[in-house]
């Protein structure tokens, strides 16, 4: 928990977001600025400022942000026509929200390589 993380307070109600998910360990809500249609953004309620920083008794957790992403997938329609899971991490990879998050893009052909 940080008093400084966006997406803490975000978790914790303080700031609003366009929610998508509410459970005990995760949530998810619509990224601001939307790179594809479907642009959802899966954290843990948790402060884990990056993937650098995962530790061991942190797989289940992250396992079920891929799950919330796999329900989310479905239900917004996209689960078959394809979509793209991304957890950027550090500066060459434009992470600019230091809370882990797992990116859900979908509803377009999404580029590959990516930029
Ligand atoms: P990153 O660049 O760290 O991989 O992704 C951070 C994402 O968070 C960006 O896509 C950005 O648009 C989104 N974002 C940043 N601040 C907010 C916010 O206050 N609310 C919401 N809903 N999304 C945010
Ligand atoms: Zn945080």
């Amino acid at each position: 928990m940080s008093d400084s993380c966006i997406f803490c307070r975000i978790a914790r109600g303080e700031i609003p977001a366009r929610m998508a998910y509410e459970g005990d360990d995760v949530v998810a809500f619509h990224d601001i600025d939307p790179k594809a249609p479907v642009h959802i953004l899966v954290i843990p309620r948790r402060h884990i400022p990056s993937v650098n920083a995962l530790e061991p008794g942190d797989a289940e957790g992250v396992g079920r942000l891929y799950l919330v992403a796999q329900e989310l997938a479905k239900s917004t329609g996209v689960a078959e026509s394809g979509y793209r899971l991304v957890m950027n991490t550090g500066p060459d990879a434009g992470q600019s929200v230091d809370h882990i998050h797992l990116h859900l893009l979908a509803g377009r052909s999404l580029h590959w390589p990516p930029g």
